[in-house]
C-alpha cells in the first residue's frame, strides 16, 4: 500500500515532493497549484487572490528560489491604506501622516490613554485586544472597520492568537512620529516579497511537477469517503484503494464529513470550526502604471472591498502591454452576507470611487471566484477542536496538512513547510 496524499495546491505538493517513497496525489480540479493557481481571461492571468511569496524561513525562501531559476524577482513592498480620501502608508497605526489633524489626535489621544490603562484588565477577546493596545482612535479610524471587513464578523468572537507578528503593535514614540512625517516602515515578514516573473502564481505551483519522480498525479478526481476501519478510500471515479498514510489537505471539516461512521464527538468538534470565504474579483484596466502601489487597504464600508492587489505590479508579464491588473477581495460570511449577482458592477462602481479609474468604459476583462475557505476563524473552539480531530485522525493514518487541513493561518511558504513536515515523519519512520 502506497502514501494517498489529497490536494495538490501548495502543502500536497510540497508533500509529494519531499517524500521519498511512492505516493498517490489526487487533485479535484483539472490544474494543480490549489489557491496558488491563476487562470488566464482574455489575455490577463489572475492569480486566485493573488499570491505574493515571503517568508522568515530560510528553507522556504531557497524552495521558492530553486523552483523558479531565472523566473522570480523580489520587490520591496509598497502597500498603502485609502481611507478619508487619503493614502497613508501601511501599517496605519504606525503611519497616521496626512490623514486630518482631528483623526490624528484621536489615535494619539487614543493611544495615550490606553498605555495608562494598561495591565488593568487583559484583554479577552480580539475587538478588546485592539483597544486595549491601540487605543479607541486607532481602532476606530483603522483596526475595527478593516478587521470587521476581513473577518466579516464581530470582533468579539474572535481571539487574538492568531497575530504573531502580523501586526504591529507601535510605541507611542513610534505613531507620534509617523504623524508627523511620510516614512518607509519595514516592518513585517511580507516587507519584501518574491513573485515569479512570467506565468503568474501558476508557475510557482507548476514547478513541482517535474520533480514528482514518484509521484502518480490523479487529477479531475475528487476524494469521496475514508474508511478508517479498513484504511481504504473511495474516489469519484469509482475506484477504491488502500492507504498506508493519508495526507490530508482538503479543509478539516469536509475532511470529517468523508469519514463513513465518523464518531459523534469528532462530528460535533468538526461542526464547531468557523471560517470566512472570500470573494475575488479580477480587473483588467486599459490603462498602465495605474499606480505604483503593490496592495492597498479600505477599511471603509463605503469600499465594497478590503484590499486591493495590484497583480501588474508583481510582474510586468501577467497583462498585456499598456495595461493593468488588479484583484478585488471582498470576505463575506453568514454574518456579512454579500450579493454575489451584482458584485462586479459593485466592485468597478467602487474602483471608480477610489479615484483609480474614470469610468467602467477603461475596464477590459472581467472575473469572479468565491474562495468558499478562505480565513480560518481564530474563536475559543478552535485550539481544542483541532487538537481533538487530529488525534483521531492520526490514530488512523490520516495527517492532515496545509492551511485548511491544519486550520491555521497560513501562507504559501507554511503550506509548502507542513506538506514537508509531515513527509518528513514519514521518511523518518516516526509516525
Ligand atoms: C484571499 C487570500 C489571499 C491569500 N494571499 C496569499 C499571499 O499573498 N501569499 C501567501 O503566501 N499566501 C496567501 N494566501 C494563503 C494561501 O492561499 C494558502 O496558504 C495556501 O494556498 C494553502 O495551501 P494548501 O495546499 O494548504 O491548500 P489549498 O491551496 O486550498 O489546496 C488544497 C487542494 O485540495 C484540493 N481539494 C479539495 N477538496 C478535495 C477533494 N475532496 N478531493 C481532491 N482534492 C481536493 C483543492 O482543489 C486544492 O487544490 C491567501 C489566501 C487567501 C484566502
Amino acid at each position: 500500500m502506497r502514501t494517498v496524499i489529497i490536494g495538490a495546491g501548495p502543502a500536497g505538493l510540497s508533500a509529494a515532493y519531499h517524500l521519498k517513497e511512492n505516493s498517490i496525489l489526487i487533485e479535484k480540479e483539472k490544474n494543480v497549484g490549489g489557491l496558488g493557481r491563476s487562470r488566464e481571461v482574455d489575455f490577463f492571468i489572475f492569480d486566485h487572490a493573488g499570491h505574493i511569496f515571503f517568508s522568515k524561513d530560510m528553507y522556504a525562501n531557497n524552495l521558492f528560489a530553486d523552483l523558479l531559476p531565472g523566473n522570480h524577482h523580489f520587490q520591496e513592498r509598497n502597500s498603502w491604506i485609502f481611507s478619508q480620501d487619503v493614502y497613508t502608508r501601511y501599517p496605519f497605526q504606525s503611519n497616521l501622516f496626512g490623514l486630518p489633524q482631528k483623526t490624528i489626535d484621536e489615535c494619539i489621544q487614543g493611544l495615550k490613554t490606553a498605555l495608562e490603562n494598561k495591565g488593568n484588565a487583559a484583554p479577552q477577546n480580539f475587538d478588546e485586544w485592539i483597544e486595549a493596545n491601540f487605543g479607541a482612535g486607532i481602532a476606530k479610524h483603522f483596526m475595527r472597520p478593516y478587521n470587521k471587513k476581513v473577518w466579516a464578523r464581530p470582533l468579539e468572537h474572535l481571539d487574538f492568537s492568531w497575530i504573531e507578528d502580523r501586526v504591529k503593535v507601535p510605541s507611542l514614540e513610534d505613531v507620534i512620529g509617523g504623524s508627523k512625517a511620510s516614512i518607509e516602515d519595514r516592518y513585517g515578514p511580507n516587507s519584501q516579497f518574491g513573485y515569479p516573473l512570467r506565468g503568474g502564481c501558476q508557475s510557482l505551483m507548476d514547478a513541482f511537477l517535474p520533480r514528482l519522480k514518484n509521484t502518480d498525479l490523479c487529477l479531475k478526481t475528487e476524494l469521496w469517503e475514508i474508511d478508517v476501519r479498513n484504511r481504504g478510500i473511495t474516489l469519484s471515479s469509482g475506484q477504491s484503494m488502500g492507504y498506508k498514510f493519508l495526507l490530508s489537505s482538503i479543509p478539516l471539516p469536509d475532511l470529517v464529513m468523508k469519514i463513513i461512521d465518523a464518531p459523534k464527538e469528532i462530528v460535533k468538534m468538526a461542526d464547531l470550526l468557523r471560517h470566512t470565504s472570500v470573494h475575488c474579483v479580477n480587473i483588467g484596466i486599459d490603462r498602465e502604471n495605474l499606480t505604483d502601489k503593490h496592495w492597498i487597504y479600505y477599511p471603509e464600508e463605503k469600499f465594497i472591498f478590503q484590499r486591493l492587489f495590484i497583480q501588474s505590479n508583481a510582474s510586468p508579464y501577467v497583462c498585456p502591454e499598456g495595461t493593468t491588473s488588479l484583484t478585488a477581495e471582498i470576505s463575506h460570511s453568514q454574518h456579512k452576507p454579500i450579493d454575489a449577482e451584482n458584485i462586479i458592477s459593485r466592485t468597478i462602481n467602487d474602483i471608480v470611487k477610489t479615484g483609480l479609474i474614470k469610468s467602467e468604459s477603461e475596464v477590459l476583462a472581467t472575473d469572479h471566484l468565491n474562495i468558499e475557505y478562505g480565513y480560518i476563524v481564530f474563536d475559543q473552539n478552535r485550539t481544542a477542536c483541532v487538537e481533538g480531530i487530529r488525534k483521531f485522525l492520526e490514530e488512523h493514518n490520516i495527517i492532515p496538512i496545509g492551511r485548511y487541513g491544519e486550520w491555521n493561518y497560513f501562507n504559501l511558504d507554511h503550506a509548502f513547510l507542513s506538506g514537508k513536515a509531515a513527509a518528513e515523519r514519514i521518511n523518518a519512520g516516526k509516525i
